[in-house]
């Protein structure tokens, strides 16, 4: 018998309407139960991990769950984590990064509510059930069918039920009725063990003539390092260059990723990437942001001596970068 956890943490996948607007109501137990056609020789646990919205969720709330997943690995063959898609890449991330071992974990939600009358929830977390219970170690996100890898996935859409993608990587698996079809093989990522606490990292965005207050009020507000959302293939404006440089100077690491949605950083142009690869600035490969920020914070915490050696050995074993 093949022994799976469900933790439920909210999400729209969870809610109903309500007069403020939708609420998170439906339990663990209540979201198994939507699952039809179970596959036999599955035992599922339903455990309530959490009950709220993903966007008002804290850096400690995922620190918390990365122990409460680690811990439900030890006791389980295969983790499915149900979750809000507004910052579901971001906690797949972390999760990731923390994620020793050879049990499958995959995240899944829902684009319509818990009371939709044609809601896309139960599917999901059937195929993610399918898709744990088959067995493949690792992170990942399993959603509108596809199995996704944690690092590298972006919401893509926000309504379109195929919601997540990861561009340039491809989805690893398909799921459906018929059963598992597997494509590729994520590299292991795995970084340092799940945090009690995660340092603070800002992400920094650029936009045109974007001046240098955001990096400075980030340092002011206690930021270990920065992310810097850049243009393109990884530019900034001058301002946000020469203050970067400044902060490396010191000893700030500042990772640079881009706001485009896909594709890879790099160090191409005069006063812009080219000069922040010179002074020191990581570039994060096709990671967004979010993931960025989680790297940068994961590395601050797990090797507080080399945060960025870490992060650029991290990046060069994984092939993100
Ligand atoms: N829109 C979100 C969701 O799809 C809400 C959340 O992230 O919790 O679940």
């Amino acid at each position: 018998m093949t022994r799976l956890a469900l933790l439920a943490t909210g999400g729209t996948i969870a809610t109903r309407a309500t007069a403020e607007g939708r609420a998170v109501a439906a339990s663990a137990r209540d979201l198994l139960g939507t699952v039809t056609g179970a596959d036999t020789g599955v035992e599922v646990v339903p455990i309530d991990a959490a009950g709220r919205l993903s966007f008002a969720a804290t850096l400690d709330d995922l620190a918390a769950l990365a122990r409460t997943v680690r811990e439900a690995c030890a006791e389980h063959d295969g983790v499915v984590v149900t979750h809000g898609t507004d910052t579901l890449e971001e906690t797949a991330a972390l999760l990731a990064l923390t994620h020793d071992g050879a049990t499958p974990v995959t995240l899944t939600g829902a684009q319509r509510p818990f009371d939709d009358p044609a809601p896309d929830g139960p599917g999901n977390l059937g195929a993610a059930l399918r898709w744990a219970a088959h067995g493949r170690p690792g992170v990942t996100v399993t959603f509108a069918g596809r199995v996704l890898p944690a690092i590298g996935v972006r919401k893509v859409h926000t309504a379109a039920l195929a919601a997540f993608a990861a561009p340039d990587r491809g989805p690893l698996a398909s799921v459906d009725g018929a059963g598992v079809r597997e494509h590729a093989v994520a590299p292991d990522a795995v970084l340092g063990d799940p945090p009690t606490t995660l340092p603070r990292v800002d992400v920094v965005a650029q936009y045109v003539g974007a001046d240098a207050h955001a990096l400075d009020a980030a340092m002011a507000a206690g930021a270990r390092g920065v992310v810097v959302a850049a243009f393109g293939a990884g530019n900034a404006t001058p301002a946000v260059v020469d203050s970067a440089r400044r902060l490396l100077e010191r000893g700030v690491p500042v990772v640079v990723a881009s706001r485009t949605g896909a594709g890879a950083v790099e160090g191409l142009y005069a006063g812009g990437g080219a000069d922040l690869a010179r002074a020191g600035a990581l570039f994060a490969g096709d990671l967004s942001p979010w993931q960025a920020r989680l790297l940068l914070a994961v590395a601050l915490a797990s090797a507080p001596d080399d945060p960025v050696g870490a992060a650029r050995a991290w990046a060069a074993r994984t092939g993100v970068a």
